[in-house]
């Protein structure tokens, strides 16, 4: 064998993860920086790939374990298979992207029928060695022979019944003497073979195992789900460590902790341990496990010890860790630690801190935080007006706060998903298999376990509310119900969860946005300092561009002047100016409009000052602001038929020789809605396009009917000239939208040019704008270098230009066949919402190089939707564009991935 497939974890590169696994790696890194781990070694995710090609391990590799499990019996002293003083080990997964219990692990292995009396022998303990071996043989049957776990669970149950019995602990030994019996009749009986005695054929049988979970239905979906690519990792790594027992007796434990709280980033001790247990017992919920707080009380010694390794770890790694450790007779052993998966507040407060405490540099505090991770911090906690007592409580194991029906297993829970119903999983515990659930739900609920549990790791690593541990609740998955005292909960009823305090109420609260914390406006703040990019918002009424100021949007980058429009009181003035016969009656309906369009600008300038606002002058095909042809056929049909029917009264009447009026609408009064109507639909015919996407908009609409741009420019400039008057120091800029050559640029320039002398002479206010092109046409890419002549700044209007870059429509293609693209990796992304950088990202950089050649001072930004996409800033930053601009809640991502794009640039 040429490559070397195992490393002892005194000899593997810590820093090599792809290699070695984040497991193994980190305990390669913890043994050479001295910290107390159980001896081990790690066999390599190459290994893994090479059994997955080979479809069997590669020749000599189990020759070569052999070598390293013989260096093991001497650093334990111990022998694998030794009747006297058995060697176990526990053989774990563990790939270079954390993939919490996707993939398979076995302790205790090396058991069999004599080394399980040289344990005994050894502790003194029947009950332990029984423990340890009835453990074992159902793990190992279930991982590594396919048994499923429910005859098990099942024999195990009727053993505890008989004994009549609750708690696994308060079986004796004769009783797990029998479960380990019984357990090794299960085996046979399912696989048709005894149970492997063997020590090293179970070893192989393992690692085989580990290998073959790699490729496991959850392992595949999860990777998929998170977008792990071969390169992020690829294989497994398989752990073989030396077994040490945290369930031996009183002065044993086993727990797990974070270096500061994953909830919150504080830091404190945090975390939680169970006397006398084995590992999965704290993470399964089978046991409510103590705070770690009590172990100062409990076991003051260990305690300061725990402190201790806390402080070694956090310091060597400059991150927070999630760490694992078991006591096995007063003896501390660290057995895992990995970085620690916390929501966006916590990441961000740990951030600001350890920068505060010397810990880490800015630099570092700002790349710890993922930006895509801060939209968490804008999901709304409960009303804190709210005055509904809680139905039961549980611990705070996400936060968030979330309402849905309740569902009890998570197929459900896709189901109704899918169907647009929003789900409250509630579970006795969950379990890796229930993770679809989770991405289907708003929140988790569970009855059982701590706030390390599954539900509770698996939640806060997506960032959804989940309340765990809520014992005060008794599920009944089957019965598809649950019951908190004499209140029954079906599925389909409405609760409320709070993972900030654990909470758990009837029906739906209302919820409001979080605040800005002090470390968020700091950390914020520092990417500013740190990045190039300017980020914008997108944004056309002054509410939202409040919201967008609050954000830290350093100015309005898109206002779309089309959505001003579409106000129910502005409507109609928009419907007469599109009816028009004449210009006379448009420029009537425009002179209406010009004062609504100069007050919305007013308002939007003084909540930005002295930040810039650039305003797109109008956008849409006008048939967008009309019904559509079928509705207006529909309405025509109706008030024919009523016209008819008015007639019809009004005749009887007559005919009765009655004098009052049948109804207060008279025939005439139909009639004239009628023709009003009948207009708009000539209209929205004449107006017609095959493919209005492609057709009269944009700056055509300009060129046709200048009058309107012609009220969008007086109005923006009036504005800005009252706005001065005023005192507000403004400057606005003006956008032309679809533009495809420099002469529509030099048209409209002549117009702003002509109109800004009239508001100068008008109010003898100097006026100070600027004057800019949209770039979402291919042309106007390719014609960069003329526009830039005219144009002081370009915006990408990345929306269309993705379009016609691949002929897509902006539409439909989503709703259509490009979920299929993506599924079957044709396009990675979709393009839509992820920058396309290999084609549309070629013709923006074309675009840049040629519009700043003739004119260097050029500003260039973005507004299309994936100018707030961290990925796409990353490509913005490395073209030199000047700004992003993207919807107000994506301003703060966007800050933080500008500044991540510098750093990394570096
Ligand atoms: C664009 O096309 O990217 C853009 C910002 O304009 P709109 O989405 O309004 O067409
Ligand atoms: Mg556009």
């Amino acid at each position: 064998m040429s490559k070397q497939y195992v490393f002892a974890f005194d000899e593997g590169d810590g820093k090599n993860k792809h290699l070695l696994g984040g497991k193994g790696a980190n305990l390669c890194e913890m043994t050479q920086i001295g910290l107390n781990v159980p001896p081990g070694f790690v066999i390599s995710t190459e290994a893994c790939l090479e059994y997955q090609d080979l479809k069997g391990l590669p020749p000599g590799l189990m020759d070569t374990v052999r070598e390293y499990v013989r260096r093991l019996e001497g650093k334990a002293r111990k022998g694998f298979g030794d009747a006297s003083n058995p060697l176990l080990v526990s053989v774990r997964s563990g790939s270079a992207m954390s993939m919490p219990g996707m993939m398979d692990t076995i302790l205790n292995l090396g058991l069999n029928q004599q080394t399980l009396q040289g344990l005994i022998a050894q502790t003194g303990n029947e009950r332990f060695g029984y423990d340890a071996y009835r453990r074992f043989i159902q793990l190992f049957g279930k991982v590594a022979l396919g048994v499923p776990d429910e005859p098990f669970d099942e024999a195990f149950d009727e053993i505890k019944r008989d004994a009549g019995v609750k708690a696994d602990v308060a079986l004796n030994a004769e009783h797990l003497k029998e479960a380990s019996r019984r357990f090794l009749d299960v085996v046979l009986q399912h696989t048709g073979k005894p149970f492997p005695e063997d020590v090293y054929e179970q070893l192989e049988i393992a690692i085989k195992a580990v290998f073959n979970s790699w490729m496991g239905k959850r392992a595949v979906d999860y990777r998929r789900e998170f977008h792990i690519t071969p390169d992020m990792a690829n294989g497994t790594a398989v752990n073989v460590v030396a077994m040490v027992f945290g369930n031996m007796g009183n002065d044993c434990a086993t727990g797990v902790g974070f270096t500061r709280n994953p909830g919150t980033g504080e830091n404190e001790m945090f975390g939680e341990y169970l006397v006398n247990a084995q590992g999965e017992d704290v993470v399964a919920g089978i046991r409510t496990p103590k705070p770690v707080q009590e172990m100062e009380k409990e076991m003051p010694d260990l305690y300061r010890q725990l402190v201790d390794l806390r402080n070694k770890l956090e310091g060597h790694y400059q991150e927070v860790q999630d760490y694992e450790y078991t006591i096995e007779k007063g003896v501390l052993y660290c057995l895992q630690t990995r970085n620690g998966k916390m929501n966006a507040a916590a990441m961000v407060r740990s951030s600001v801190e350890m920068f505060e405490e010397g810990l880490i540099s800015k630099e570092q505090a700002l790349l710890r935080v993922n930006p895509e991770q801060l939209e968490q911090l804008l999901h709304p906690g409960l009303d804190p007006k709210h005055k509904q007592a809680p139905l039961a409580q549980g611990l705070p194991a996400s936060p968030g706060a979330a309402s849905g029906r309740c569902v009890f297993d998570a197929d459900q829970a896709v189901i109704l998903g899918r169907a647009g119903t929003k789900v409250i999983l509630v579970r006795e515990e969950t379990k890796p298999e229930d993770i679809h659930g989770f991405f289907a739900s708003e929140g988790v609920l569970t009855s059982r376990g701590g706030k390390t549990s599954h539900a509770a790791v698996v939640a806060r690593g997506m960032g959804k509310a989940c309340v765990a541990g809520a014992e005060g609740i008794q599920v009944d998955a089957r019965a598809r119900l649950a019951t908190v005292g004499d209140v029954v909960l079906r599925e389909g009823d409405v609760i409320t969860i709070d993972g900030s305090n654990g909470n758990v109420y009837l029906g739906e609260i209302p919820t409001i946005k979080p605040e800005f914390s002090r470390e968020l406006r700091t950390l914020l703040g520092w990417a500013d300092e740190v990045a190039t990019l300017k980020v914008m918002a997108n944004a056309d009424t002054p509410a939202t561009a409040k919201v967008a100021l609050d954000y830290g949007a350093m100015g309005i980058g898109l206002c779309r002047t089309e959505r001003m429009f579409n106000a129910v009181e502005r409507l109609p003035i928009v419907v007469e100016m599109i009816l028009a016969h004449t210009v006379e009656e448009r420029q009537a309906a425009l002179d209406k409009l010009l004062p609504i369009q100069r007050q919305d600008f007013k308002d939007i300038f003084t909540i930005m000052a002295p930040r810039p606002v650039t305003v797109r002058l109008l956008d849409p095909p006008m048939h967008e602001f009309l019904p559509s042809e079928h509705q207006l056929e529909d309405e025509l049909q109706a008030l024919e038929q009523y016209r008819m029917s008015v007639r019809g009264r009004t005749a009887a009447v007559a005919a009765m020789r009655l004098d009052h009026a049948p109804d207060s609408i008279t025939e005439d009064q139909v009639s004239a809605i009628i023709a009003r109507k009948e207009r708009m639909l000539r209209k929205v015919r004449e107006l017609y396009e095959v493919n209005p996407m492609l057709g009269h908009r944009g700056v055509r609409l300009g060129i046709t009917y200048p009058e309107i741009y012609d009220m969008q420019i007086r109005a923006i400039l009036e504005a800005a000239a009252e706005c001065r008057q005023a005192g507000t120091p403004v400057t606005p800029e003006i956008m032309i939208p679809q533009v495809i050559t420099s002469q529509e640029l030099t048209f409209m320039h002549r117009e702003v040019n002509r109109i800004q002398a009239e508001v100068e002479s008008q109010t003898g206010v100097k006026l100070e704008f600027k004057f800019g092109s949209m770039v979402e046409t291919v042309r106007a890419c390719t014609r960069a270098g003329e526009l830039a002549k005219v144009a002081e700044f370009f915006s990408f209007g990345t929306n269309d230009l993705t379009q016609a870059t691949f002929s897509f429509s902006r539409e439909d293609a989503e709703n259509k066949f490009l979920p299929l693209y993506t599924d079957n990796g044709i396009l990675h992304d979709n393009p839509f919402e992820v920058l396309d950088v290999n084609g549309v990202g070629m013709l923006m950089q074309m675009t840049v190089e040629q519009g700043r050649k003739t004119n260097p001072a050029l500003k260039v930004g973005i507004c299309g939707e994936q100018g707030g996409h961290p990925a796409s800033i990353n490509f913005c930053h490395k073209i030199g564009l000047s700004y992003v601009s993207c919807s107000a809640p994506r301003v703060p991502v966007a800050r933080l991935a500008a500044a991540h794009a510098k750093l990394k640039a570096k």
